[in-house]
Protein backbone atom coordinates (compact mmCIF):
# COMPACT_ATOMS: atom_id res chain seq x y z
CA UNK A 1 0.00 0.00 0.00
CA UNK A 2 0.95 3.71 -0.97
CA UNK A 3 1.38 6.49 1.84
CA UNK A 4 -1.61 8.28 0.46
CA UNK A 5 -5.33 7.88 1.40
CA UNK A 6 -6.73 4.89 -1.14
CA UNK A 7 -9.31 4.78 -2.95
CA UNK A 8 -11.80 2.21 -4.30
CA UNK A 9 -14.14 2.42 -7.53
CA UNK A 10 -17.61 2.38 -7.89
CA UNK A 11 -19.99 1.80 -10.00
CA UNK A 12 -20.87 4.76 -10.75
CA UNK A 13 -16.99 5.08 -11.98
CA UNK A 14 -16.25 7.59 -9.21
CA UNK A 15 -13.94 7.02 -6.63
CA UNK A 16 -14.50 6.72 -2.66
CA UNK A 17 -11.86 7.44 -0.16
CA UNK A 18 -10.88 4.27 1.40
CA UNK A 19 -11.39 6.13 4.62
CA UNK A 20 -13.94 7.89 6.46
CA UNK A 21 -14.42 9.40 9.76
CA UNK A 22 -17.58 8.31 11.41
CA UNK A 23 -19.35 10.96 13.55
CA UNK A 24 -21.64 8.65 15.43
CA UNK A 25 -23.34 11.48 17.78
CA UNK A 26 -24.07 9.03 20.53
CA UNK A 27 -19.78 9.31 20.76
CA UNK A 28 -19.32 12.79 18.40
CA UNK A 29 -22.07 14.92 20.31
CA UNK A 30 -22.88 18.27 19.54
CA UNK A 31 -19.90 20.67 20.47
CA UNK A 32 -17.37 18.00 19.81
CA UNK A 33 -17.71 16.72 15.98
CA UNK A 34 -17.19 20.07 14.24
CA UNK A 35 -13.50 20.18 15.78
CA UNK A 36 -13.05 16.06 15.17
CA UNK A 37 -13.95 17.13 11.34
CA UNK A 38 -11.62 19.93 11.62
CA UNK A 39 -8.78 18.23 12.75
CA UNK A 40 -9.57 15.23 10.62
CA UNK A 41 -9.60 17.15 7.34
CA UNK A 42 -6.25 18.89 8.21
CA UNK A 43 -4.64 15.19 8.97
CA UNK A 44 -5.97 14.55 5.49
CA UNK A 45 -9.27 12.80 5.70
CA UNK A 46 -11.11 13.31 2.81
CA UNK A 47 -14.22 11.34 3.96
CA UNK A 48 -17.22 12.14 6.66
CA UNK A 49 -19.79 9.88 7.37
CA UNK A 50 -22.63 11.73 8.68
CA UNK A 51 -26.71 10.88 8.78
CA UNK A 52 -29.51 12.83 9.54
CA UNK A 53 -30.53 10.55 12.71
CA UNK A 54 -26.94 11.49 14.38
CA UNK A 55 -28.42 15.03 14.76
CA UNK A 56 -25.17 16.59 14.46
CA UNK A 57 -25.36 17.58 10.73
CA UNK A 58 -25.57 21.04 11.26
CA UNK A 59 -22.49 21.63 13.44
CA UNK A 60 -20.36 19.54 11.19
CA UNK A 61 -21.97 22.37 8.44
CA UNK A 62 -20.62 24.72 9.87
CA UNK A 63 -16.92 23.13 9.92
CA UNK A 64 -17.06 22.47 6.65
CA UNK A 65 -17.75 26.03 5.98
CA UNK A 66 -15.09 27.19 7.70
CA UNK A 67 -12.78 24.43 6.07
CA UNK A 68 -13.55 25.41 2.56
CA UNK A 69 -13.20 29.36 3.62
CA UNK A 70 -9.76 29.35 4.68
CA UNK A 71 -9.04 26.95 1.85
CA UNK A 72 -7.79 23.67 4.12
CA UNK A 73 -10.03 22.04 1.31
CA UNK A 74 -12.13 22.33 -1.91
CA UNK A 75 -15.23 20.83 -1.72
CA UNK A 76 -14.61 18.65 -4.68
CA UNK A 77 -11.94 16.97 -2.65
CA UNK A 78 -14.59 16.15 0.29
CA UNK A 79 -16.93 13.09 0.04
CA UNK A 80 -19.36 13.31 1.77
CA UNK A 81 -22.21 10.46 2.97
CA UNK A 82 -25.34 10.96 4.13
CA UNK A 83 -28.24 9.05 5.37
CA UNK A 84 -31.98 8.86 5.20
CA UNK A 85 -34.11 7.92 8.37
CA UNK A 86 -36.11 5.35 8.78
CA UNK A 87 -39.15 8.06 9.57
CA UNK A 88 -38.38 9.28 5.78
CA UNK A 89 -39.08 6.85 3.69
CA UNK A 90 -42.37 7.79 2.13
CA UNK A 91 -41.41 9.00 -1.62
CA UNK A 92 -42.61 12.40 -1.03
CA UNK A 93 -40.48 13.07 2.50
CA UNK A 94 -37.18 11.58 0.52
CA UNK A 95 -36.15 15.15 -1.01
CA UNK A 96 -37.49 16.95 2.09
CA UNK A 97 -35.46 14.84 4.30
CA UNK A 98 -32.08 15.21 1.67
CA UNK A 99 -32.65 19.09 1.22
CA UNK A 100 -32.66 19.46 5.03
CA UNK A 101 -29.29 17.59 5.83
CA UNK A 102 -27.80 19.27 2.85
CA UNK A 103 -29.18 22.71 4.39
CA UNK A 104 -27.46 21.78 7.65
CA UNK A 105 -24.12 20.43 6.10
CA UNK A 106 -24.39 23.70 3.69
CA UNK A 107 -23.64 21.74 1.14
CA UNK A 108 -25.21 22.04 -2.52
CA UNK A 109 -24.69 17.85 -2.92
CA UNK A 110 -23.74 14.82 -0.89
CA UNK A 111 -21.26 12.09 -2.42
CA UNK A 112 -23.44 9.22 -1.51
CA UNK A 113 -26.96 9.17 0.32
CA UNK A 114 -27.75 5.90 1.91
CA UNK A 115 -31.02 4.39 3.04
CA UNK A 116 -29.70 4.24 6.90
CA UNK A 117 -31.56 0.31 7.78
CA UNK A 118 -34.27 -1.53 5.94
CA UNK A 119 -36.49 -0.53 8.47
CA UNK A 120 -39.68 1.91 8.21
CA UNK A 121 -40.92 4.48 11.06
CA UNK A 122 -44.24 6.27 10.91
CA UNK A 123 -43.28 10.56 10.21
CA UNK A 124 -41.46 12.32 13.03
CA UNK A 125 -41.88 9.42 15.23
CA UNK A 126 -39.26 8.88 18.01
CA UNK A 127 -39.00 4.86 16.72
CA UNK A 128 -41.45 3.04 19.63
CA UNK A 129 -41.99 -0.27 18.77
CA UNK A 130 -45.94 1.59 17.88
CA UNK A 131 -43.72 3.56 15.35
CA UNK A 132 -42.46 0.54 12.97
CA UNK A 133 -44.03 0.19 9.36
CA UNK A 134 -43.80 -2.17 6.93
CA UNK A 135 -41.17 -0.68 4.66
CA UNK A 136 -41.76 -0.66 0.95
CA UNK A 137 -37.77 -0.55 -0.51
CA UNK A 138 -38.59 -0.27 -4.06
CA UNK A 139 -40.65 2.91 -3.46
CA UNK A 140 -38.33 4.65 -1.38
CA UNK A 141 -35.42 3.21 -3.63
CA UNK A 142 -37.57 5.31 -6.86
CA UNK A 143 -37.17 8.34 -4.76
CA UNK A 144 -33.51 8.03 -4.30
CA UNK A 145 -33.16 7.10 -7.52
CA UNK A 146 -34.71 10.66 -8.48
CA UNK A 147 -32.14 12.56 -6.17
CA UNK A 148 -29.43 10.52 -8.25
CA UNK A 149 -31.05 11.99 -11.63
CA UNK A 150 -31.17 15.36 -9.99
CA UNK A 151 -27.05 15.18 -8.92
CA UNK A 152 -28.19 16.06 -5.79
CA UNK A 153 -27.07 12.81 -4.33
CA UNK A 154 -23.87 11.57 -7.02
CA UNK A 155 -24.45 7.92 -5.45
CA UNK A 156 -27.07 6.57 -3.92
CA UNK A 157 -27.02 3.16 -1.68
CA UNK A 158 -27.82 1.60 1.69
CA UNK A 159 -26.84 0.77 4.70
CA UNK A 160 -27.42 -2.65 6.65
CA UNK A 161 -28.71 -4.51 3.75
CA UNK A 162 -28.47 -8.83 4.14
CA UNK A 163 -27.75 -10.29 0.66
CA UNK A 164 -31.04 -11.37 0.35
CA UNK A 165 -32.37 -7.62 0.90
CA UNK A 166 -29.42 -5.99 -1.62
CA UNK A 167 -30.13 -8.93 -4.38
CA UNK A 168 -34.16 -8.28 -4.04
CA UNK A 169 -33.19 -4.50 -4.39
CA UNK A 170 -30.81 -5.19 -7.42
CA UNK A 171 -33.68 -7.06 -9.05
CA UNK A 172 -35.87 -3.90 -9.42
CA UNK A 173 -33.11 -1.02 -9.02
CA UNK A 174 -33.00 1.33 -12.12
CA UNK A 175 -29.83 2.87 -10.82
CA UNK A 176 -28.47 0.28 -8.79
CA UNK A 177 -26.79 0.73 -5.14
CA UNK A 178 -23.03 1.49 -4.95
CA UNK A 179 -22.54 1.15 -1.59
CA UNK A 180 -23.85 -1.56 1.43
CA UNK A 181 -22.62 -0.33 4.57
CA UNK A 182 -22.79 -2.59 7.19
CA UNK A 183 -21.15 -3.83 10.40
CA UNK A 184 -17.71 -4.71 9.44
CA UNK A 185 -14.56 -5.89 11.69
CA UNK A 186 -12.34 -9.13 12.64
CA UNK A 187 -15.11 -9.54 15.00
CA UNK A 188 -17.57 -10.05 12.22
CA UNK A 189 -16.11 -10.28 8.57
CA UNK A 190 -19.21 -10.79 6.99
CA UNK A 191 -17.90 -13.25 4.24
CA UNK A 192 -21.14 -14.24 2.51
CA UNK A 193 -22.24 -10.61 2.27
CA UNK A 194 -18.34 -9.43 1.08
CA UNK A 195 -18.69 -12.18 -1.75
CA UNK A 196 -22.26 -11.60 -2.43
CA UNK A 197 -21.30 -7.13 -2.80
CA UNK A 198 -18.24 -8.39 -4.66
CA UNK A 199 -20.00 -10.48 -7.44
CA UNK A 200 -22.53 -7.52 -7.88
CA UNK A 201 -20.77 -4.84 -7.94
CA UNK A 202 -21.60 -3.10 -4.64
CA UNK A 203 -18.63 -1.97 -2.72
CA UNK A 204 -18.96 -2.76 1.18
CA UNK A 205 -18.34 -0.19 3.70
CA UNK A 206 -17.38 -0.84 6.74
CA UNK A 207 -19.01 0.26 10.01
CA UNK A 208 -17.92 0.37 13.63
CA UNK A 209 -14.55 -0.91 12.24
CA UNK A 210 -13.14 -0.42 15.58
CA UNK A 211 -15.84 -2.61 17.51
CA UNK A 212 -17.34 0.96 18.13
CA UNK A 213 -17.58 2.67 21.76
CA UNK A 214 -20.28 0.96 22.93
CA UNK A 215 -19.85 -2.20 22.66
CA UNK A 216 -17.07 -3.10 24.96
CA UNK A 217 -13.90 -2.51 22.64
CA UNK A 218 -13.85 -6.36 22.02
CA UNK A 219 -12.47 -5.78 18.82
CA UNK A 220 -9.40 -3.92 20.46
CA UNK A 221 -9.07 -5.83 23.20
CA UNK A 222 -9.75 -9.42 20.96
CA UNK A 223 -5.88 -11.64 21.29
CA UNK A 224 -5.47 -12.42 18.05
CA UNK A 225 -5.81 -8.90 16.87
CA UNK A 226 -3.43 -8.04 19.45
CA UNK A 227 -0.80 -10.36 18.66
CA UNK A 228 -0.80 -9.47 15.18
CA UNK A 229 -0.67 -5.70 16.44
CA UNK A 230 2.69 -6.35 19.37
CA UNK A 231 4.10 -8.65 15.93
CA UNK A 232 4.53 -5.71 13.99
CA UNK A 233 4.33 -2.79 16.58
CA UNK A 234 1.01 -1.16 15.48
CA UNK A 235 -2.19 -0.92 17.23
CA UNK A 236 -5.23 -3.03 17.87
CA UNK A 237 -7.04 0.04 15.58
CA UNK A 238 -4.10 0.12 13.20
CA UNK A 239 -4.56 -3.87 12.66
CA UNK A 240 -8.58 -3.63 12.43
CA UNK A 241 -8.56 -0.85 10.09
CA UNK A 242 -5.64 -2.73 7.83
CA UNK A 243 -8.00 -5.57 8.04
CA UNK A 244 -10.95 -4.06 6.23
CA UNK A 245 -9.05 -1.99 3.74
CA UNK A 246 -7.30 -5.26 2.59
CA UNK A 247 -10.52 -6.47 2.20
CA UNK A 248 -11.23 -4.39 0.03
CA UNK A 249 -13.80 -2.39 2.33
CA UNK A 250 -13.67 1.19 3.19
CA UNK A 251 -13.34 2.00 6.79
CA UNK A 252 -15.21 4.07 8.78
CA UNK A 253 -13.56 4.90 12.44
CA UNK A 254 -14.48 7.53 14.77
CA UNK A 255 -12.67 9.58 17.30
CA UNK A 256 -12.84 12.75 18.53
CA UNK A 257 -9.49 12.21 19.83
CA UNK A 258 -6.25 14.08 18.12
CA UNK A 259 -3.97 11.41 18.74
CA UNK A 260 -6.45 8.49 17.87
CA UNK A 261 -7.08 10.47 14.74
CA UNK A 262 -3.79 10.64 13.50
CA UNK A 263 -3.39 6.93 14.73
CA UNK A 264 -6.64 5.84 12.40
CA UNK A 265 -5.18 7.73 9.74
CA UNK A 266 -1.47 6.19 9.56
CA UNK A 267 -2.55 2.87 7.72
CA UNK A 268 -1.85 2.91 3.88
CA UNK A 269 1.97 2.07 4.62
CA UNK A 270 1.56 -1.70 5.93
CA UNK A 271 -0.27 -5.07 5.09
CA UNK A 272 -0.92 -8.04 7.24
CA UNK A 273 0.45 -10.72 5.87
CA UNK A 274 -1.49 -13.74 3.92
CA UNK A 275 -0.95 -16.40 7.16
CA UNK A 276 -2.21 -13.57 10.05
CA UNK A 277 -5.18 -12.62 7.93
CA UNK A 278 -5.90 -16.36 7.81
CA UNK A 279 -5.30 -16.43 11.48
CA UNK A 280 -7.71 -13.28 11.66
CA UNK A 281 -10.26 -14.95 9.57
CA UNK A 282 -10.51 -17.56 12.26
CA UNK A 283 -11.96 -15.20 15.38
CA UNK A 284 -14.97 -16.37 16.76
CA UNK A 285 -17.68 -13.99 15.37
CA UNK A 286 -20.44 -11.81 17.07
CA UNK A 287 -22.77 -8.98 15.72
CA UNK A 288 -22.35 -6.29 17.65
CA UNK A 289 -25.08 -3.97 16.35
CA UNK A 290 -28.18 -5.93 16.06
CA UNK A 291 -30.83 -3.73 15.37
CA UNK A 292 -33.22 -5.17 17.82
CA UNK A 293 -35.05 -2.10 17.93
CA UNK A 294 -36.50 -2.18 13.79
CA UNK A 295 -37.76 -6.08 15.32
CA UNK A 296 -41.02 -6.34 16.81
CA UNK A 297 -43.40 -9.58 16.99
CA UNK A 298 -46.49 -7.40 16.70
CA UNK A 299 -45.60 -4.27 14.44
CA UNK A 300 -43.82 -3.72 11.60
CA UNK A 301 -42.49 -6.42 9.01
CA UNK A 302 -40.04 -7.90 10.88
CA UNK A 303 -40.71 -10.72 13.99
CA UNK A 304 -37.48 -12.01 14.66
CA UNK A 305 -33.51 -10.63 14.04
CA UNK A 306 -33.13 -14.03 12.13
CA UNK A 307 -36.12 -12.75 9.89
CA UNK A 308 -34.69 -8.79 9.91
CA UNK A 309 -31.14 -10.12 8.69
CA UNK A 310 -32.61 -13.17 6.85
CA UNK A 311 -30.02 -15.61 8.17
CA UNK A 312 -26.75 -13.51 8.95
CA UNK A 313 -27.04 -13.03 12.36
P1 LIG B 1 -15.86 2.72 15.96
O1 LIG B 1 -15.70 1.28 15.67
O2 LIG B 1 -15.35 3.71 14.99
O3 LIG B 1 -15.24 2.99 17.39
C1 LIG B 1 -15.27 4.26 17.98
C2 LIG B 1 -14.74 4.14 19.41
O4 LIG B 1 -13.38 3.75 19.38
C3 LIG B 1 -14.80 5.45 20.14
O5 LIG B 1 -15.05 5.15 21.50
C4 LIG B 1 -13.41 6.03 19.97
O6 LIG B 1 -13.09 6.87 21.07
C5 LIG B 1 -12.58 4.77 20.01
N1 LIG B 1 -11.34 4.87 19.24
C6 LIG B 1 -11.14 5.53 18.08
N2 LIG B 1 -9.89 5.35 17.63
C7 LIG B 1 -9.27 4.56 18.56
C8 LIG B 1 -7.96 4.04 18.67
N3 LIG B 1 -7.04 4.28 17.74
N4 LIG B 1 -7.67 3.29 19.76
C9 LIG B 1 -8.61 3.04 20.72
N5 LIG B 1 -9.87 3.51 20.66
C10 LIG B 1 -10.19 4.26 19.59
O7 LIG B 1 -17.42 2.96 16.28
P2 LIG B 1 -18.69 3.63 15.64
O8 LIG B 1 -19.82 2.79 16.04
O9 LIG B 1 -18.72 5.08 15.93
O10 LIG B 1 -18.52 3.41 14.06
C11 LIG B 1 -17.85 4.30 13.23
C12 LIG B 1 -18.81 5.06 12.35
O11 LIG B 1 -19.57 4.21 11.50
C13 LIG B 1 -19.89 5.83 13.12
O12 LIG B 1 -19.37 6.93 13.82
C14 LIG B 1 -20.86 6.13 12.02
O13 LIG B 1 -20.39 7.19 11.21
C15 LIG B 1 -20.84 4.81 11.25
N6 LIG B 1 -21.91 3.89 11.71
C16 LIG B 1 -22.94 3.61 10.84
C17 LIG B 1 -23.98 2.80 11.21
C18 LIG B 1 -25.06 2.51 10.25
O14 LIG B 1 -26.11 1.99 10.67
N7 LIG B 1 -24.89 2.79 8.98
C19 LIG B 1 -24.05 2.20 12.55
C20 LIG B 1 -22.90 2.49 13.38
C21 LIG B 1 -21.87 3.29 12.94
P3 LIG B 1 -12.47 8.37 20.85
O15 LIG B 1 -13.43 9.13 20.02
O16 LIG B 1 -12.35 8.88 22.24
O17 LIG B 1 -11.14 8.17 20.17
Amino acid sequence: MGKQLRYFKLNTGTEIPSLGLGTYSGAAPPGVVGDAVTTAVKIGYRHIDCAKIYVNENEIGHALKKLFAEGVVKREDLWITSKLWCTDHLPEDVPTALDRTLQDLQLDYVDLYLIHWPASMKKESKGKPEDLTKPDIPSTWKAMEALYDSGKARAIGVSNFSSKKLGDLLEIARVPPAVNQVECHPIWQQPKLHAFCKTRGVHLSGYSPLGSATKNHRVLENPTVNMVAQKFGKTPAQVALCWGLQMGHSVLPKSINETRLKENFDVFEWCIPEDLLAKLSEIKQERLTKGSEFVHEKFGAYRTLEEFWDGEI
